[in-house]
């Protein structure tokens, strides 16, 4: 396993904190998503690679690997770790500014996604997975104990949202192992989780659902009537009514599947009549 001290040392660097850079250091951790991810001849995206700690790992098990990294420095010592695989394609980028036509040629489907996500972007890329109409088999993600707790969040939880409900529609989540600050190299000053995501074969990839709960959630406070009067009043007091749904209902009551079945009806997917 990359000593990661001993790398950043070799390279005269430091972790930049402002990327998000707490490094990997617990074997235990690879070891538990390697296990979960089931990688044998899968093509695999990484964002976040860092020194290549993971990645080595996936290269060995995967059958591809696609690893965007947004700091020039770490592409240079990726250079160097990873120089015995050729199953490896690393691209100097930020993963958040890649279209999603960008990322499909790059990713022959169906794909798994293994990442210690950078904790100050992980909502903003987790959203954009959620996005991406891409075969996503699954996805282990290293993620902030906060952030795990929202991928989690059932109604009438604080911090069920949006990406609760995106998240819980496509896929089954689990939660694999808590990582204390010791796992990581500078210690972070919170807890962090293994959390796998496992693509749900009883509902499908709907375009234009990730901006129907977007809108349901735009005001919290407000009525679901009126967070989403843009798709007509009508159209959704008849959906909310054969859906069996309170018709002065807030999004945060709604659980994911509850949100799934609205969405069909009031977008016309499923007749109504
Ligand atoms: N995977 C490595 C590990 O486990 O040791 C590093 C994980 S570190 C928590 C997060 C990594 O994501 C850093 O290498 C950082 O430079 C990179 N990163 C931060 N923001 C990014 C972005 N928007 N796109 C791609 N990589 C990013």
């Amino acid at each position: 396993m990359i000593d990661a001290k001993k790398v950043l040392k070799e390279h005269a660097l430091l972790p930049n904190k402002a990327l998000g850079q707490n490094f990997l250091i617990s074997e235990a951790a690879i070891n538990t998503i390697l296990n979960a991810a089931q990688l044998k001849g899968k093509n695999v995206l990484e964002i976040g690679p860092g020194l290549g700690t993971l990645t080595e790992y996936l290269c060995r098990e995967a059958g591809s690997v696609l690893a965007v990294e947004i700091d020039k420095n770490m592409i240079e010592v990726l250079k160097s770790t990873l120089h015995s695989y050729s199953n490896i394609n690393v691209l100097h980028r930020d993963f958040l500014d890649m279209s999603f036509k960008e990322l499909s040629d790059l990713m022959p489907c169906p794909i798994v996604i293994a990442a210690n996500l950078p904790y100050y972007v992980t909502t903003p890329i987790c959203l954009r997975l959620v996005k991406w109409d891409a075969d996503i088999l699954n996805m282990v993600l290293m993620v902030q104990k906060e952030a795990a707790e929202r991928f989690f969040a059932r109604p009438g939880d604080r911090v069920y949202g949006r990406l609760s409900v995106l998240m819980q529609v496509r896929f089954e989540i689990s939660s694999l192992l808590s990582l204390p600050p010791c796992c990581y190299y500078p210690q972070p000053t919170v807890d962090s989780e293994v959390v796998h995501m496992k693509r749900r074969t009883d509902t499908e990839f709907l375009p234009g659902f990730f901006e129907f709960v977007t809108a349901a959630f735009s005001s919290r406070r407000k009525r679901l009537t009126n967070n989403l009067a843009s798709y007509g009043k009508e159209n959704i007091l008849n959906a909310l009514e054969f859906c069996k749904i309170s018709l002065f209902a807030r999004a945060e009551e709604l659980s994911p599947d509850q949100f799934y079945k609205f969405f069909k009806y009031a977008s016309g997917i499923e007749n109504k009549y």
